[in-house]
Parts: structure tokens; sequence; C-alpha cells
């Protein structure tokens, strides 16, 4: 199986794909973390990328595709994926769609989790804190000014990606303001379905 999630960042993307990769045992491929590996690991990716990430911008899609292709090479990539992150605009959706086209492989839903915006900042301002509480890093760009900033990139570059896969059949889109368990089982449903 191979999916997509789409939705602005708080949409609960990590969260939802955590709950796929235990419950169908393919991996999640997100290119935040990804990214973040790389800034961690002081790889020359990564040092493009720290500044812009910390900012709140898009790394180029140069640098992201070139990861996305890399690592569905990776042997647990072959028996699917949940792509959480990307494409986050236009020229990487086509760029994975040659990608999967190279390879005879088809992706088999995109899942957009649709909220409120208008509630995003304070859910991130909520993760932050939980963050802080259970003794674990908080991310820099999960400070609501940041975030304000990945969510006008989000607005600007990546809510038109949704269309795109809309035209052609393949989005469902699924209530991303329910409880949790909600939207994991809307989620389960799609997939069935
Ligand atoms: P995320 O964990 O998905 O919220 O991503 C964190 C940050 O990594 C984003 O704010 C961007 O700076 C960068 N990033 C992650 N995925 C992409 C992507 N597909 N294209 C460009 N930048 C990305």
């Amino acid at each position: 199986m191979r999916l997509i999630f789409l939705g602005p960042p708080g949409a609960g993307k990590g969260t939802q794909a955590t709950r796929i990769v235990a419950k169908h045992g393919i991996p999640q491929l997100s290119t935040g973390d990804m990214l973040r590996a790389a800034v961690a690991a002081g790889t020359p990716v990564g040092l493009k990328a720290k500044a812009v990430m910390d900012a709140g911008g898009l790394v180029s899609d140069e640098i992201v595709i070139g990861i996305v292709a890399d690592r569905i090479e990776e042997p647990d990539a072959k028996k699917g994926f949940i792509l959480d992150g990307f494409p986050r605009t236009l020229a990487q959706a086509e760029a994975l769609d040659a990608m999967l086209a190279q390879k005879g492989l088809k992706l088999d839903k995109v899942l957009e989790l649709r909220v409120d915006q208008d509630k995003l900042v304070d859910r991130i301002v909520r993760r932050a804190e939980d963050a802080r509480a259970a003794g674990q890093p908080v991310r820099k760009d999960d400070d609501p000014e940041v975030f304000k900033t990945r969510l006008a990139a989000y607005n600007r570059d990546t809510a038109i990606v949704a269309p795109y896969y809309e035209k052609r059949g393949q989005l469902t889109p699924i209530d991303g303001m329910q409880p949790i368990d909600q939207v994991a089982a809307a989620i389960e449903q799609a997939l069935a379905g």
C-alpha cells in the first residue's frame, strides 16, 4: 500500500501515520523527520536545511526530492509506504509521479486531513507543552510565531497539492477535527474502501 498524507502542520499527520505503521506494517516516510535527522547528524543536506527549517520555510524541492528518491529505494519501502509531509509543492508532486512511473508503481490513496486552521496554533502550543512535560526536546519550529510562518508556507505552496490529486480522483478528505481515535477510524474506513 502506497499512501500520501496531506494537511497543514499540526493537523495530526504524524500521529495518524504512526498508527497506520503499527496496523499495516508499512514505513512512515516523514521528510520532516529525515531532515531533522540530517540536521542532527550535521550532513551537507542538514547544514543547508537547518536555517530554513528553523525559520519555518520550505527546504528546496531539489533537496527534498533527492531524499525521497533515495528513501523509497530502501528495502523496507518495497512493501509500501506512507509519505508524511511530502509532496509539499506541485513540483514535488510531479517529481513523485515521475519516480513512481519509472518504477511502474501506483499510489493507492491520498488522504487529506482537513482542519480548522484557527485551532492549529493552540494545538501546536499544546504539542510543545506535552513534549516539555515528557522531558522530550521541543521542536524549535513549534514556537507560535514560527508556526504561523509554516502555516503561511502551507497556504502559499502546499494547499494546491490536494486539488492536484482530487482532479485525478485519488483524494480522500478526512475530518481532522475529530478526536484522535475517530480520525483513525475514518482513515481505516477510507483504506478499506
Ligand atoms: P514537518 O515535520 O513535516 O512539519 O517538517 C518540518 C520542516 O521540514 C518544514 O517546516 C520544512 O522546513 C521542512 N520540510 C519537511 N518536508 C518538506 C518538504 N516536503 N518540502 C520542503 N520542506 C520540507
